[in-house]
């Protein structure tokens, strides 16, 4: 068992448990040395004694120390202390994914997206570092408050050159995120860790996963069979773009899913373009499923293979009658493209007047243009709107739309979009919108560095948490993608509550000042006049702004003595370990 102020390894002193998963428990803990918060995980003890799992928990440590990324949790340390083994790492202060769900059940698009960027960015990096996640699932994924993600738990990750390759391979994550070419014992690839990031997504937009069944094996056959529903038909407003990311990471093919997560990350962070948003649904290039007719190549192959080791005449009729069908096929697959052209090229042209082609006018000034287009018979729409472009200058013209060279009626209009060289944006005064929102915008839209930093507040109206209270860039700066902004948000402060009036126990307030940076100390006071333990005063008042760091003082009862020897006074520079144990010998004697 470990108990609160225990010290593992005479420098990490316990201070309380944070969390727990399949194999450890994590506490938050206090570095003595580097005098720091540190969240420490210790391997069950019951599984301390089993060589595998102490091995499995040693090589988290490894894989995961061998990365560094802002997404990523830090690790410290790795040790040994009487038998508990246990690993430090970077404490995080915030909640699991899960929890947020929990809270506050399907996201927004913008923050599904921010998520899910910075989950894509860290698996990136973990997998460019050749280790594969394999357990990727809310519960292994920490949210700070500034809405910073930190992934953790690299426990069954598995490195891609190691020589335990098909060993580990039978390590499996949850089933709710299983891939299917596990489910079905085939081994982990970084696209697995893709597949997860994709059932992630699901769960974020929806507030609930996919596949649910009433034990393991029911579910993980649904990963491998069952089409993964469609976020579109739970809430409309998804855009076909953010559904199609899904259904590529969730693709049961491997070969039908991104290649990498960077590939992943760029389709997020362009997914919420305005000419992005009714695309196509996403159509899988190879089958999905094994019933379904693979592709020719596939098959020639197979026989190729076949024929010279069996000379079976039954094989030849075979390859006979498949030779025949492919004929048929190809006879129908060029009747339908004769239809095509009839439909498309021919059928047009005879009924339509002649389009012009809109000339390229790009690089030019934008009265060039006007002019150009004017000349050809084109109407040009007055609105020129700025985009940016690093290869031509501000005020010259980057592109129309409808777009150059494509052919349309005279008289159609056009509208000129005007560089504005490789400043991106405008900043704008976004003070009172919803940070995540934002940011969201900021770094997907336009690339720029967005920083999110809590600021106190000096006057005395109310803010809500989330609301942006200033901005270190002035409104009207132009900036070019990459350039940093730092946004504020409130800090909203908390405030001691009253811990007589409600009694608080001793521990709980210990727990209570821990949690807020508070240096506690307990003064026991001797008298009959309440029951021992009892807190009879606190030096801060209720209700009164918490600062960190700062001291408070707590008067207990603890019984009266006959003859009181003992200066009460001196206890008050104890700390407050010496102090609980100051109380006990007190009421023992
Ligand atoms: P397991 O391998 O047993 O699943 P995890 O590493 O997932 O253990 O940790 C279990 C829980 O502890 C997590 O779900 C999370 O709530 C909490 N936790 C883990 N690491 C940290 C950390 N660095 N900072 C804060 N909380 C953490
Ligand atoms: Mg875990």
């Amino acid at each position: 068992m470990i108990t609160k102020g225990q010290k593992i390894n005479d420098r990490y002193e316990i201070i309380r448990s944070i969390g727990e998963g399949g194999m450890a428990n994590v506490y938050l803990a206090r570095d003595i040395i580097l005098d720091r918060n540190v969240a420490i995980k210790i391997l069950r003890g019951d599984l301390a004694g089993d060589e595998k799992f102490v091995r499995r928990f040693q090589r988290e440590a490894l894989s995961a120390s061998s990365l560094s990324h802002p997404n990523i949790v830090e690790m410290y340390d790795v040790g040994e202390d009487a038998g508990t083994y246990y690993i430090v790492m970077e404490y995080v202060e915030g909640m699991t994914l899960k929890q947020l769900l929990k809270k506050k059940g399907a996201l927004s698009l913008s923050e599904a997206i921010d998520i899910m960027l910075q989950i894509t960015d860290g698996i990136k990096e973990a997998h460019d570092s050749y280790i594969i996640h394999r357990d990727l699932k809310p519960q292994n994924i920490l949210i700070q408050e500034n809405g910073e993600i930190k992934i953790t738990d690299f426990g069954i990750a598995m490195a891609l050159n190691s020589t335990q390759l098909t060993q580990t391979n039978s390590v499996m994550g949850s089933v709710h995120y299983l891939p299917p070419e596990q489910a079905s014992g085939k081994g982990a690839t970084i696209k697995s860790d893709i597949y997860s990031m994709g059932i992630l997504f699901y769960e974020l937009l929806t507030g609930h996963i996919p596949f649910k069944g009433d034990n393991a094996v029911e579910i993980a056959l649904k990963h491998m069979k069952s089409d993964i529903p469609s976020v579109r038909e739970e809430n409309e407003s998804i855009p076909q773009s953010v559904e199609n990311i899904i259904l590529k990471a969730t693709a049961k093919n491997p070969k039908n899913r991104y290649e990498t997560a960077h590939d992943m990350h760029e389709d997020l962070l362009t997914c919420l373009n305005e000419d992005r948003l009714n695309e196509k649904k996403y159509v899988f290039p190879y089958p999905e499923h094994d019933g379904e007719e693979p592709k020719a190549p596939v098959i020639k192959e197979e026989v190729k293979e076949e024929k010279p080791i069996s000379e079976d005449d039954s094989l030849i009729d075979d390859d006979e009658t498949k030779n025949r069908w492919i004929w048929i096929l190809a006879s129908i697959f060029i009747f339908i493209v004769l239809i095509l052209v009839a439909i498309f090229i021919i059928y047009p042209k005879v009924t339509e007047v002649p389009d012009i082609v809109i000339p390229n006018v790009a690089g030019m000034t934008v009265q060039k243009a006007e002019e150009t287009l004017r000349n050809k018979g084109f109407e040009v729409a007055v609105k020129v709107e700025q985009v940016s472009d690093e290869k031509i200058a501000e005020g010259l013209i980057v592109k129309t739309s409808p777009a150059i060279g494509l052919k349309r009626k005279k008289g159609t209009e056009i509208t000129l979009y005007e560089s504005m060289g490789d400043t991106v944006y405008t900043i704008e005064d976004y003070t009172g919108r919803n940070y995540i929102e934002v940011k969201t915008i900021l770094t997907t839209q336009y690339g720029l560095n967005v920083t999110i930093e809590k600021k106190d507040i000096d006057d005395d109206k109310e803010y809500s948490e989330e609301e942006i209270i200033g901005q270190d860039v002035k409104v009207g700066t132009r900036v070019a993608k990459g350039s940093k902004i730092t946004l504020y948000i409130p800090k909203i402060v908390d405030e001691y509550p009253n811990f007589v009036e409600e009694e608080w126990t001793l521990e709980e307030i210990q727990n209570f000042c821990d949690e807020y940076g508070v240096v506690v100390t307990f003064v026991p006071k001797q008298t009959n006049e309440y029951p021992e333990n009892t807190i009879i005063s606190q030096s801060r008042a209720a209700k009164t702004t918490i600062v960190k760091g700062a001291t408070l003082k707590i008067v207990y009862a603890v019984k009266y003595e006959e003859n009181p020897d003992t200066n009460q006074d001196t206890n008050t520079n104890d700390n407050s370990n010496n102090n609980s144990s100051n109380n006990n010998n007190n009421s023992n004697n």
